[in-house]
């Protein structure tokens, strides 16, 4: 256990912790809406601090990060417990457990990510699996070690997390996926249990802390999958981050409390890319979409195929020294290597 950071003592031994737009006020004894943070006579802990439910060494495609390191290994760590939601979660088992042995959890030092990344040949570390936000003490200290060590640091993050805690994490990240979950208040308020401003003004901070920032937005039918309401979300984007952020459109699968809706059909990904990209997003992405360019980059300005991809790796064919090789127009990928990776 760990004494929390970002929180203030309050009358009568509660706490109010700051992590997170909740904020929530906890009493003697009670967590917060995460699960993970306690409150004992009026301090509040970390329940989680250097425990892992999850620990592998993955492809940076995976998270999805496309313009970041293609072709990468990041050591990927993930923990319990979540400050969200989500009727849809596909993680449910390690994010919405409320009754879980923390103690039967994998123990894990700052110090020694440096070896276990170097022992399975990853370049950098991943906050992954369970929304990192509400592991901040720990994926803090990981960051600065791994950073020590010469590896590059990842978020993948539903971007529910407060402006301090994120301008102190965001200067040790390299990279971040957003997880955008749908456009509308309604969306967060019913399905996620949050709000959507401040996932929007964290996706703006992590541009202003000039963190790599690609965004996933998951579609899924009835939900949050209007023409009408994916249109404003790039338009979003466009305005508000630039039309270089790469947008993820994934496909849903039926999971946890919305086993009743269908999985997303390959057209409406298909619909969601020419949305972004008539909407001006030069990077536009869909997953899971058995013909067609919608994995591989391509150039926006002359529409040669950069890096292809299939499955998990990814082959940079027409891009170098980060510009088109048959247009010049610049490319922002960073750590692009020639070749198959
Ligand atoms: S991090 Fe957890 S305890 Fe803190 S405000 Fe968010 S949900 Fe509440």
């Amino acid at each position: 256990m760990k004494e929390a950071m970002h929180y203030s003592a309050l009358e009568g031994g509660k706490v109010r912790c700051g992590l997170c737009p909740h904020g929530c006020t906890i009493a003697d004894g009670k967590r917060g809406i995460c699960g993970v943070r306690e409150n004992r006579a009026g301090r509040l802990f970390s329940l989680v601090y250097g425990r892992y439910s999850s620990a592998h060494p993955d492809p940076i495609e995976k998270k999805p990060l496309y313009h970041f390191h293609p072709g990468s290994t990041a050591l990927s760590f993930g923990t319990l417990g979540c400050n969200l939601r989500c009727l849809h979660c596909q993680n449910w088992e390690i994010s919405q457990s409320r009754d879980a042995d923390f103690g039967e959890l994998g123990e894990l030092r700052a110090a020694d990510i440096g070896e276990w990344a170097g022992r399975t040949g990853s370049e950098g570390v991943a906050w992954t699996y369970n929304e990192p936000t509400i592991w901040h003490e720990f994926a803090l200290e990981g960051s600065i070690e791994a950073r020590k060590r010469g590896l590059y640091t990842v978020y993948v993050t539903n971007g529910y997390i407060s402006e301090a805690p994120l301008r102190e994490i965001g200067a040790r990240l390299d990279a971040a996926n957003v997880d955008v979950k749908a456009f509308t208040e309604k969306f967060y308020k019913e399905v996620s249990g949050a709000r959507l401003q401040p996932v929007l003004d964290a996706c703006k901070l992590y541009r202003e802390l000039r963190v790599h920032l690609e965004l996933t937005y998951l579609i899924i039918p009835t939900k949050n999958d209007s023409a009408g309401e994916m249109e404003r979300f790039c338009r979003w984007v466009v305005k508000e981050l630039g039309p270089d952020v790469p947008v993820h459109f994934s496909r849903f699968h039926p999971d946890y409390r919305l086993g009743d809706v269908g999985p997303t059909p390959v057209k409406k990904v298909v619909e969601a890319w020419e949305i972004g990209r008539r909407a001006g997003l030069e990077y536009v992405y869909g997953g899971n979409v058995p013909r067609g360019d919608y994995d591989n980059t391509l150039c926006p300005g002359c529409g040669s195929l950069l890096i292809e991809r299939s499955g998990f790796h990814a082959e940079v064919t027409g891009l170098r020294d980060g510009r088109c090789q048959n247009c010049g127009t610049a490319v922002p990928v960073i750590g692009a290597r020639p070749g198959r990776l």
